[in-house]
Formats: C-alpha cells, structure tokens, sequence
C-alpha cells in the first residue's frame, strides 16, 4: 500500500512513474478508482511514495492579490461554469502559441485529462465536470511541452496539480498552474452508471453531457444538459434539466459521491498548490446586491508572485474587484475536514449491491423533494417567498 485507501486521491502519479509498471487502477465495488500494487513486479524501490501528493505536499505560502472578477468577454463567461477566470487564461495561453490542459469527456463520457493547442480543441475543456479525471499518460505529455518550451497551463484540482509537480521534480518557468477550489470528486464507474440508468429508462443514448448550463432559467440552481439520440425515432436532442433529475448530479451536490479522501482532503486550505486559484463567488449577493451571480462570478487568489504576473497580464479582458482574503476565505471551503453525511454509507452498500433503481427510488426521488418544486417556482415567487421566510 502507497497510502491508505481512504487517503489516496487516485491522481495516478504513481501509475506513471513507476519503473516497473507494477501500479495500476482498478474500479472498487462502490465505483471508485483505487490504486492496485502487483507484488510480483514492485521491486520496492519508493518511487511511487515520492511522487505520491498525500505523502508529499507542496503549498505555497501567503496571498497576493484576492478578490471577484468575471470576463468582460461574454461568450467565454456563458461557455465556462462561473465567471470565466479559466477561459481568459487560456485564450491568452494559446493566443500566445502555448498549451492548455484541463478535463474533457471523450466519445465515451471518460473524463481525460486533455491537451488543447487551439480554440477549437478547448472548447471542450471548458466548465466543471463533478467526477475524478483520469491523468493517464498526461504528465508525460506535460513536462514534453514543458521541455520544449512552450507556455503550458494546467488547470485542475489541488491534489492532481500537487501530483505534476511532483512528477516533473523542478520548477518550470513557462508551467502556469491554476487550481480550482474543490469539494470533491466522484469516480467515474458511478457517474457510468447514472448515464446507464437514464438511457434504459428513456431509451436514448447520451452522447455529450455538461454539468453547468447557463441559461435564463437556470437562474434558479445548477442544471445539467445532455446531447442524446432517440432511440425509437433516431433523432437527436437536447435535454436540460435541474441538478436533482439526474442521480449522479443529486448524490454529488447531496454530497453522497465523493471519495474518502475528498471529506478529508488535504489541500482544503489557506495555503494553495497552485499559481492561481479560482472558484464560485458564492456570496458575491452580500457584498455586490443586484449582481447575477448564476451568470457567473468567481473569486480569484493569487498566490505565487508568477499568478500574480500573469493575472496583472489579462487583468484588462476581466471586471475585478478586490476584497480581502478574509472576504474570499468566508466564502469557501478552506478549513479542510469534512463530515460526509450519514446516509452515504447505505448509498454506497445500495451501490455495492447493484441495487441501482431502489437506489435512485430511496435517495434521488426528486418528485417528493420540496426542492425541486422550489427551484421550478419563477423567480420573482422565490425571491417573494424568501423575503417573506426572513421576516
Ligand atoms: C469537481 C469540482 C469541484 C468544485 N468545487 C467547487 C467548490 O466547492 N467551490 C467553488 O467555489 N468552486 C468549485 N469548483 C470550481 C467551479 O465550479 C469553477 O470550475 C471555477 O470557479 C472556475 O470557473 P471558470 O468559469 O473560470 O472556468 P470553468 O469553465 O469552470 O473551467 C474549469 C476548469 O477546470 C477543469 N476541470 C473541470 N472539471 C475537472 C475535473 N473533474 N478535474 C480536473 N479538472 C477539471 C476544466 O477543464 C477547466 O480547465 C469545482 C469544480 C470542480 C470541477
């Protein structure tokens, strides 16, 4: 065992370092990916325990400049999850003839982490996907463009940016990392089984899924969207919908999917892996009234003098406002421990047990939830019924 399993964040430096090719990674019986060591072939030489972010953390101290900012440009804030900050970095990166990385599905709904050298190929990098992103092969991949000198950005969660550094064992001039806040990933196998279940109940195929679409009536809460293809009819559509319809999206924001080691996650901290660090200015209503901050507002940390270059560099294609990191911390998940809720052990005995529909009955029946019809109300009765609540 590297680490416990409860700690491993399955960012799978190991797998790729490993001179023997003795690590792989294999799916759980509650579908997530864990770490699996073939003794036969390890020859216990600590590679992998060196690379390893749990066992070796690397965080950098203090705060640059913090505050709110989203892109003055719209059509990169409507196509990314929050205010942007992602897609402004990276249409100066590739402006500029470097590369970005980030996390896209492929043709089978597998989340990879993926390489993109022009706007056409980012466009799928761009929004939150709520699942664990498979860096194989990928670190490989980086530390070649790296070497070549090309500007490189790689956006991703803290422990899985901590996981490159790591690999590459020096610092490169030309790597800009971004991590965003994170509260955790599911594992793929769950987020598979979801698509299943909805493409046997609604005889259809999904061929594209988002996690966050921006749309007048998406005001409300997250909605998801999909691309899928009749069965019956063989036509192709678009289906969107509010979080809670779709099992997997209502067990990640209920908070039931996320691996061990996201409860307890080590980079939920002050202190920051990466360069920058961007997230969903949830507050921002408390501090800005009247701002729509479902269309998108992020805060933004800089927390290396080299984050701090480079957003002076874009600073001119966002709005920014500054606020202290006080204002930012209060707004986020920073404080690390986290309980996971009571009910996730019997979700995941459910999960275990391929019970998939009683499962999806017992915790997702979105129709006796009193939230889903809250979120279906037009805003004006929401906003009615709130004020009228806080009296
Ligand atoms: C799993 C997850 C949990 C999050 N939790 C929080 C939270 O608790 N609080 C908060 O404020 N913000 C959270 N965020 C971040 C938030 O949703 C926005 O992604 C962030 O504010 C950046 O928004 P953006 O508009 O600048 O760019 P976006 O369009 O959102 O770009 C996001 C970037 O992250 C990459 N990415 C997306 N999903 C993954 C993934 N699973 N693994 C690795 N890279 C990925 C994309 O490729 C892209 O580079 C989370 C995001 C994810 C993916």
């Amino acid at each position: 065992m590297l680490v416990d399993k409860e700690k491993c964040c399955a960012c799978r430096v190991c797998v790729q370092t490993c001179p023997k090719q003795a690590i792989s990674v294999i799916f759980d019986k509650y579908g997530f990916e864990r770490v699996s060591i073939n003794e036969e072939k390890c020859v216990k030489c600590g590679i992998c325990e060196s690379v390893c972010p749990i066992i070796n953390p690397k965080k950098n101290e203090g705060k640059r400049q913090c505050g709110s900012a989203y892109s003055k440009d719209q059509r990169i804030k409507y196509s990314c999850s929050s205010g942007g900050l992602f897609g402004v970095f990276a249409k100066k990166i590739i402006d500029e003839n470097g590369v970005v990385y980030g996390a896209a599905f492929d043709e089978n709904l597998h989340l990879k982490t993926t390489r993109a050298e022009n706007f056409e190929q980012l466009k799928r990098l761009y929004k939150s996907k709520y699942l664990l992103c498979d860096t194989t092969g990928v670190f490989r991949q980086i530390k070649s463009d790296l070497v070549s000198g090309k500007n490189v950005l790689y956006c991703s969660t803290p422990c899985q940016l901590n996981a490159l550094k790591n690999y590459l064992q020096k610092e490169y001039e030309n790597l800009l990392c971004v991590e965003f806040v994170c509260h955790g990933v599911g594992g793929q196998k769950q987020f598979d089984d979801s698509i299943s279940y909805v493409e046997q109940k609604k005889k259809i195929k999904i061929m594209d899924f988002g996690f966050r679409e921006k749309f007048s009536k998406a005001s409300s809460h997250y909605y998801y969207y999909y691309y899928y293809k009749d069965l019956r009819t063989g036509k192709e559509k678009l289906h969107r919908d509010i979080y809670m319809t779709f099992p997997y999206y209502f067990a990640y924001c209920d908070r039931l999917t996320c691996r061990e080691s996201c409860y307890s996650c080590i980079y939920a901290t002050e202190n920051r892996v990466g360069d920058i660090t961007i997230g969903d200015f949830h507050n921002i209503g408390k501090y800005e009234p009247g701002i729509d901050r479902f269309a998108g507002v992020s805060m933004f940390a800089c927390n290396t003098d080299k984050g701090q270059k480079f957003f002076e560099s874009v600073k001119d294609n966002l709005f920014v406002k500054e606020y202290d990191w006080l204002v930012i911390k209060s707004n986020n998940r920073f404080d690390g421990i986290e309980e996971p809720p009571k009910k996730r052990d019997r979700y995941l005995e459910m999960i275990a047990a391929g019970e998939y529909i009683q499962c999806v009955q017992t915790f997702f029946a979105y129709w006796k939830d009193w939230r889903f019809y809250y979120y279906h109300m037009p805003k004006v009765l929401r906003t009615l019924g709130n004020k009228l609540l806080r009296k």
